[in-house]
C-alpha cells in the first residue's frame, strides 16, 4: 500500500526525499577508501548533534533495543546494580534487558504520568554509601506517554552525592529533536535509533560512549561478541568495521547530520517545540487533556492524549488507519485504550502538524466523541502563524 500521508506515530518518523535517496547506494566496498567519506562525517555528525567534544560514537546495524542492549553489556558485569524507574514502557522494556541479563535492578515504581522521580533517586543514591549502584538508568522521553525526563538533574544529583555510577541514557525519542547535552551532563551513555530523529529507516543502533564507559568496557563482563563497543573502537579510527557496515544507512546518517546541523540544532529543536505547543492546543480546544501532568515534562516529539472514561482511545487509532490512511499511536502497556499518541517529531513542520490535528478531529467525530471539527486545527494555527520560523528552511 502507498500513500502520500505523513505518519504520527513517534517512530518509525516520515523521511525526506533527500534521505531516501541517500540510503539507496549503489553497492561500494566498504573496505575502500568511498566508505571513510561516508563513516568519519557520519561518527563527527553525530557527535555534534549529541554535543559532545570527543565521545566515542558506535553504531551498529541494530534498533534503539540494540543500542540497550549493547550498553548493559560492554559496560556493566553480572550481578551488578543499576538503578532505574519504571515509569513507561520503554523504561519497562530496558529494566526487563537487564534483568534478563543478569543484573540487579533496584527498580523505583513511579507514576507514568509524571517524570523520572528525582526525589527517590536521590535518596537511593545517597543511601549508597559503599557505590553499589553501577549504573543509574534515565529515559530522557518517555515515547509512551510523552513525558520528559531531566537528565541534567540526575547528573547533579550524582555529583552532589559523589557517586560514581555511569549515568546511561535512554534518548532514542529525544536525540535529534529535543536538547541533549552529551558533556555537559556528563552523560555515559547515550543511545538512539535511526528511524526517530535521524528521519531514517531503521537499522542502525546509534550509541555515544564518554572516556569513561570506553574505560569501563575493558573490565566489564557481561557476555559480548557481536555488539562489541571495543572491536568498533579499534576500527574506526581507519574506517574499517568489524563486519559489514549497513553503507546505504551510515551514507543518510551522514546526510541526515548534515541536514540537522544546517537547520541548525537550536532552529530544530525550536521547530520540534512549536509544533509541540500547537497540538497541545488542540488538545484542550478538543477539551481533553495530555496523559502528563507537569508542564515542565511535556515532551516535545510526542503528544499522549487521553481519551474520557469508558471510550477505547485505540479505536481512534484503528479508525484513522482504516479510514484516513494516517497512522497514529496507539497506548502502550499500562496505558493500553486510555491514549492515543501523536508523534511529531523528525521531519515535520507546520502545515504537515495540522493535517494530523484535522485527522484526529475527524476520526473523534466519526466515532461519537463531542469534537468541534476545526476547534483544534484553529487553535493550532493561532500558535503557528505567531510563530512560524521562515518555512524555507524546513523544506529539505
Ligand atoms: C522507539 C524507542 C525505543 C526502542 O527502539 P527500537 O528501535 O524500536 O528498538 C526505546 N526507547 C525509546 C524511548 C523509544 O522511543
Amino acid at each position: 500500500m502507498y500513500t502520500q500521508n505523513p505518519v504520527f506515530i513517534p517512530g518509525p518518523t516520515n523521511m525526506p526525499e533527500v534521505l531516501r535517496r541517500a540510503t539507496d547506494l549503489p553497492t561500494i566496498d566498504h573496505r575502500s577508501a568511498a566508505f571513510a567519506d561516508i563513516l568519519q562525517p557520519a561518527l563527527a555528525g553525530v557527535r555534534k548533534v549529541v554535543k559532545s567534544e570527543n565521545a566515542e560514537i558506535v553504531v551498529f546495524p541494530a534498533t534503539g533495543s540494540g543500542g540497550w542492549e549493547a550498553t548493559i553489556t560492554n559496560l556493566l558485569s553480572p550481578g551488578d546494580k543499576v538503578l532505574a524507574a519504571r515509569c513507561g514502557m520503554f523504561s519497562h522494556r530496558w529494566i526487563d534487558m537487564c534483568q534478563r541479563h543478569g543484573l540487579q535492578v533496584d527498580t523505583v515504581h513511579s507514576s507514568w504520568q509524571q517524570p523520572l522521580p528525582l526525589a527517590e533517586y536521590e535518596k537511593r543514591l545517597f543511601a549508597d554509601k559503599g557505590h553499589d549502584i553501577k549504573a543509574v538508568l534515565v529515559t530522557h522521553n518517555e515515547t509512551a506517554t510523552g513525558v520528559k525526563s531531566d537528565v541534567g538533574a540526575v547528573r547533579r544529583l550524582l555529583d552532589d552525592a559523589k557517586h560514581p555510577a555511569l549515568l546511561l541514557v535512554d534518548g532514542v525519542s529525544s536525540i535529534a529533536s529535543m536538547d541533549f547535552r552529551m558533556d555537559e551532563w556528563k552523560v555515559d551513555a547515550a543511545i538512539t535509533g535511526s528511524q526517530k530523529g535521524f528521519m531514517l529507516p531503521v537499522g542502525l543502533a546509534i550509541l555515544a560512549l564518554s572516556p569513561k564507559a570506553m574505560q569501563a568496557a575493558q573490565s566489564a563482563k557481561l557476555h559480548r561478541a557481536y555488539f562489541d563497543i571495543r572491536e568498533m573502537a579499534k576500527t574506526y579510527p581507519s574506517s574499517g568495521y568489524p563486519y559489514t557496515p549497513s553503507v546505504g544507512l551510515l551514507n543518510g546518517l551522514k546526510m541526515s547530520t548534515e541536514l540537522l546541523l544546517g537547520e541548525g540544532l537550536d532552529n530544530v529543536f525550536k521547530r520540534h517545540a512549536r509544533i509541540a505547543s500547537g497540538v497541545r492546543a488542540a488538545v484542550s480546544a478538543w477539551g481533553l487533556r495530555l496523559y502528563a501532568q507537569e508542564e515542565s515534562s511535556f515532551s516535545d516529539t510526542v503528544s499522549a492524549v487521553e481519551t474520557p472514561d469508558g471510550f477505547d482511545a485505540t479505536s481512534i487509532v484503528t479508525h484513522a488507519a482504516q479510514k484516513y490512511a494516517v497512522a497514529f499511536g496507539a497506548g502502550l502497556g499500562d496505558v493500553a485504550g486510555r491514549v492515543f499518541r501523536i508523534g511529531h517529531l523528525g521531519s515535520m513542520s507546520d502545515v504537515m502538524a495540522l493535517s494530523g490535528i484535522a485527522t484526529a478531529e475527524m476520526a473523534m467525530a466519526d466515532l461519537g466523541l463531542p469534537i468541534r471539527l476545526g476547534s483544534g486545527v484553529a487553535a493550532a494555527q493561532e500558535i503557528y502563524r505567531n510563530t512560524a520560523a521562515s518555512a524555507i528552511r524546513n523544506a529539505a
